[in-house]
């Protein structure tokens, strides 16, 4: 089905890519050359509007309308599971078979897989929270272990545990926005998907007066007239370069491989902060793992708007 619904959008471009499942994935992925490398590429373009990274105006959310302020946001909830599955697969064949098709029509990825490398910095990424069970843990091997992540947090979950964003902020992590409840944005219009990341949005800045300039859509999933309209909008589309798969009960064990196997310079990393008891009890297992393994291989570990250089709101606090 995704395939079809693909095709419809991107047409034959997609179709040589396609292949697979993933073909949502691969609308994220960057579309011009700079995807192969994903990782790399990304961030090196990306840097650089520190400041004015953001056009407001267009946020058209009733909180916006205050001052440009920088730092991290949050992102929404949903579903991990099927999120996670589709975007990794899809993702990377997705960025390489579109990377390959499409000319050089960009002259900058839309969507950033990883930082530019040119740190050994990593940023830990959790979706779908908060809620009050595994965000709660994952809050707690945080604190313990001193490092900071980012959360991709869905507006739902925001607007159903406030008290969890406002620990999140506290605590010096950082929030980003992962749509209103999950949905496929590839699925909706494109005013609907707009209105699905700026109704999150507004919840978060009715909470602490600021609006996350950081997407992660729902799956990793974008089309291409998606990607350029949240980058008109002031936007920055992050997705992942290290998939631990947390949310298909992946053991512990293989958790660390692919962190061992995935992680380099830049790396991104995904996991998940939401869910029903039992279902992420392996991120919560393999949380603490994952920090050491970094730290003891020379990683520092860091937010995303530290890792991309990018402002993570706008507003005031
Ligand atoms: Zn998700």
């Amino acid at each position: 089905m995704r395939l079809w619904s693909r095709f419809a959008l991107l047409g034959v471009m997609v179709l040589l890519g396609a292949g697979c499942t993933g073909q949502e994935t691969a609308k994220s992925a960057p579309a011009s050359k700079p995807h192969v490398d994903h990782q790399q590429q990304h961030t090196a373009q990306h840097q650089p509007p520190a400041s004015g990274a953001i056009p407001q105006s267009k946020h058209a959310s009733p909180a916006s309308g205050t001052q440009p302020a920088k730092q991290p946001e949050q992102r929404a909830l949903p579903d991990s599971k099927h999120t996670q599955a589709d975007t990794r697969n899809n993702h990377w064949k997705g960025s390489t078979q579109l990377s390959e098709q499409k000319p050089s029509a960009q002259s900058e990825p839309l969507i950033i897989f990883k930082g530019s490398g040119g740190k050994k910095a990593v940023a830990l990424t959790f979706d779908d929270g908060p809620d009050t069970y595994y965000t709660k843990r994952v809050l707690d091997i945080l604190k313990k272990e001193g490092v900071h992540a980012t959360f991709f947090v869905t507006g739902k979950n925001a607007q159903a545990h406030p008290e969890m964003i406002r620990r999140i902020l506290q605590e010096g992590h950082v929030l980003g926005n992962h749509s209103w409840n999950h949905p496929d944005l590839t699925r909706l219009t494109p005013s609907q998907a707009v209105a699905q990341i700026e109704r999150t949005n507004t919840v978060i800045f009715n909470l602490t007066g600021m609006r996350m300039l950081l997407v992660r859509p729902p799956y990793g999933k974008l089309n291409d007239q998606l990607e350029q309209r949240f980058h008109q909008l002031g936007y920055t589309i992050v997705n992942w370069s290290v998939d631990t798969r947390d949310w298909a009960g992946t053991p512990t064990a293989k958790i660390m491989r692919y962190v061992q196997n995935q992680t380099g310079p830049g790396g991104i990393i995904l996991q998940h902060s939401a869910g029903a008891p039992g279902h992420l009890d392996n991120t919560i297992k393999a949380l603490p793992h994952i920090i050491h393994y970094l730290k003891s291989h020379g990683y520092e570990i860091v937010t995303i708007p530290e890792l991309l250089a990018k402002p993570a709101y706008v507003g005031i606090r």
